[in-house]
């Protein structure tokens, strides 16, 4: 028997870095560098211990839709070791929302052909956390979310999502999406090895043709959310310094309580 994993990682801007809308309200990745989102990382890491606990014949396929430089997060996820890759890439996603990115993703994962799908929690920058679920709609597959523990046995897809009063066990028969969170196990660093190994795996690229896909069903053009204003957040202000001369605590408790934190 064999498992096909599509893992898709998005290319994020740096978190720490220096972030700016361009004219058009959308964010400027020219201006910043970017990187794997972190929480997809949680979802590589399970996919590649699905395989090493597997007597099955495994094949991670890592895949994002992203700029040129996406290429970065595909090459990190290979070298943890992932088998192959597939870009995505066409100057027509400009501003593609999550229905668009959705639609994109789909048809690749389709494309590729996939038996689990393994999604992050959320992506760092954007964070809505609901691609996964719309995958599973477009592919008409089950989905199993935010699973923090997860197997592959017999043809189905074992997890537990925790919840603030109950921890649930849920399983799905394949082909099926899961989206795993940060509690599900820490991610592996790549090795010398890892690294050099990467640069000789397939990394396929693919544009909105590959997939039949019309310019108008994407980009800022075919996005259902609109972005009518932006505005950069304000500078921190100074803090405010209580200084005790013996009413410390009080003048302390009068200040929380005028903030509303008690
Ligand atoms: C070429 C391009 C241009 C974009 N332009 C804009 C823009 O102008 N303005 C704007 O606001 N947003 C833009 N986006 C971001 C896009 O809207 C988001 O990727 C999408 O809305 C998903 O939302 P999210 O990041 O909150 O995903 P979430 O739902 O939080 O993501 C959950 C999981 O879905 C998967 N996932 C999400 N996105 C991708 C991806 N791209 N590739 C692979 N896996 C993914 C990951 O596994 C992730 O952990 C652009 C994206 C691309 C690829």
């Amino acid at each position: 028997m064999s498992l096909r994993i599509v893992v898709t990682v998005k290319y994020v801007p740096d978190a720490t870095g220096d972030r700016h809308f361009a004219d058009d309200l959308t964010v400027d990745r020219d201006d910043v560098d970017g990187l794997l989102s972190e929480l997809d990382e949680y979802a590589v890491e399970q996919a590649l211990q699905i395989s090493e606990n597997s007597d099955d014949d495994v094949e991670i396929t890592v895949l994002t839709v992203g700029p040129e430089d996406a290429k970065d997060a595909l090459r990190k996820a290979l070298s943890m070791g992932a088998d192959k890759a597939i870009h995505v890439e066409d100057d027509d996603l400009h501003g593609t929302d999550a229905i668009g990115t959705s639609l994109v993703l789909a048809k690749a994962i389709e494309k590729a052909g996939y038996d689990l799908v393994i999604s992050g929690m959320a992506s760092t920058d954007g964070t809505m956390g609901v691609v996964p679920a719309l995958l599973a709609e477009r592919l008409g597959v089950p989905q199993v979310t935010l699973l923090s523990e997860v197997s592959v046995e017999d043809g189905t897809v074992k997890g537990r999502r925790d919840g603030d009063a109950a921890s649930e066990q849920l399983e799905a028969s394949l082909p099926a999406v899961v989206s795993v969170t940060d509690q599900s196990g820490e991610a592996r660093y790549p090795s010398f090895k890892g690294i050099m190994a990467a640069k000789k795996k397939p990394v396929q690229s693919w544009d909105l043709s590959d997939l039949e896909i019309e310019a108008e069903e994407v980009g800022l053009e075919g996005a259902y959310t609109v972005v009518d204003t932006a505005a950069e957040r304000p500078a921190r202000t100074a803090g405010t310094i209580v200084k005790d001369e013996g009413e410390g605590g009080k003048q302390l408790a009068e200040y929380l309580a005028s903030q509303k934190f008690v």
